[in-house]
This record gives structure tokens, sequence and C-alpha cells, in this order.
């Protein structure tokens, strides 16, 4: 049968788009810079579909696309226009698949890396794409004005490394735009905790998929202490709300984390 790359078969994918049907929009895409369709597959999880019909960005990706241009390119429309209007912008992006990567991968300023399973981490498996251990990053210090994460610190053993690595990368007054599951109404709450060095599971366990490695372990869902660690790792942090539908660049019921990087 017929898959889509979300593994989904085509009938399923249609029938899902019928059943959605109010949802579906019409919009500028901020990435691929054209008008287009955003596909709502899954009205509970739209911040993760609303594809764009061109470069496949999720409503996630886009709102994501928007706080990047927002504080970093203001007189630029899309993604895509970095390559013509503001191609000096240094950006460090950690997924090698998405639609950034698609889109700006002829950029030289562009730079992305995965966790590649059996690959050493610092390795450059092609031109400005690596494979990259986020708690020990290889690149030098100040070498980035962007550095985008998304959904990806949750699945980080030590976040603060983590965190400690982007600012050193970062130049001074770049941001680290990201995306985390997050509460606002606790702590972070731990999955797996890290005792003498080793991991104990002390919440059941919880996956998500990635598109390398299957699925991969969840360590924790981040809460308001996050913001206190990132005054202390050297960011001044804001977020971005799209709770009500931004139906311009089809984004809906999200939100982003965005970090400066101070003194
Ligand atoms: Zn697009």
């Amino acid at each position: 049968m017929l898959k889509t790359r979300s593994g989904m078969s085509v009938r399923e994918v249609l029938a899902r788009m019928l059943k959605n049907i109010a949802y579906h929009n019409i919009g500028y895409c901020n990435v691929c810079g054209r008008i287009s369709f955003f596909i709502c597959t899954d009205a509970k999880t739209a911040r993760n579909n609303m594809h764009c019909i061109f470069c496949r960005s999720s409503s996630r990706k886009r709102h994501v696309a928007k706080m990047a241009l927002w504080k970093l390119a203001k007189k630029t429309a899309s993604i895509a226009a970095i390559l013509k209007n503001a191609s000096q912008l240094k950006i460090y992006n950690t997924d090698t698949s998405d639609a950034f990567s698609k889109i700006l991968s002829r950029n030289e300023s562009y730079t992305c890396s995965d966790f590649f399973p059996g690959v050493n981490p610092g390795t450059q498996v092609k031109e400005r794409v690596f494979c990259q251990d986020i708690e020990n990053l290889s690149f030098p210090d100040e070498s980035f004005d962007l550095v985008i994460t998304e959904d990806v610190l949750e699945h980080i053993r030590d976040y603060r490394k983590a965190l400690n690595e982007i600012r050193r990368v970062l130049k001074p007054d770049g941001y680290h735009i990201f995306t985390i599951p997050f509460s606002f109404d606790s702590g972070t709450i731990a999955y797996i905790d890290i005792v003498d060095g080793k991991e104990v599971q002390v919440m059941p366990p919880e996956f998500h998929g990635d598109w390398l490695r299957g699925k991969i372990a969840v360590y924790r869902k981040f809460g308001t202490d996050l913001f206190g660690i990132l005054d202390l790792t050297g960011f001044e942090t804001s977020v971005n709300f799209s709770r009500c539908v931004d139906r311009k660049y089809g984004i809906v019921d999200s939100f982003v984390f965005i970090s400066r990087k101070t003194a």
C-alpha cells in the first residue's frame, strides 16, 4: 500500500483531511515564501501538522520561522528569502530533514545536524551537515547568530550542559529559538532521573517519534523553574504564544521560546 512520509496510507490521510476540513487554511508560508494551503490532519495536534503543500512546514515550524524573522531579519518575509536578503546570518539548526534544511541547504551560512546513530559526534557527514551531540558541540565559540532546537531538549540527558553549549556557540546577542513540552502550572517533571551517573525511570516511560531512530525517550517535561535556569545560563527569555489562530501563516495553538544571549 502506498504510504506517505508520516507513515499513514494515502487513504488515511485523505480521510483525515476530510474529517478536519474546517481547519484547513489558505495563507502565506513564511518558510518557503509562497501563498499556500495548510492541510490539517489532526485538529488536536495541529501545531505538528497544518503542513504547507509546498515545503511541508508544520504550524510549529512556521511559528519558529516567524520568531526568527522577527528577531533577526525584520525586512525578510520568509526563510526562503534569507537566501537573498539576509544570507550573512549564521544559522545552526538541530534538524537535517526539515523544511528549513531543505530550503537553506544551499546557503553557505546555514549549518545543520542530527544525532546519527553509529557516527562519531562532531563528524561532518556532508557539506555543513554534521553529526552533533548537543551536550558537546564541535563548533567554535560565537559561531552563530541563531540556534534552532525544536522539541529536542526534552530528549537530552543533561539539558543544562546543552544550554551552556548553545550559549557558547552563539555570538553576543545571538538567539536560541526553541520549542519544548512545557507546563506553565508546575515545575519540571522528570521522567528519567540521573542517580549516581545512572538513568533511573521515575515516571512511566514516554517516547516521541524520530525519523532517524524510530522513537526516542523523553527525559522530562519542562516547567517554570526553567526560566531561572535560562537566566543563570546567560539568556534573557520570553515566550511567544499563538493560542489564537494566526490564519495568515497557518499557525495554531503553539508557543515558542526566544532566548537572547546576554553579556
Ligand atoms: Zn511552505
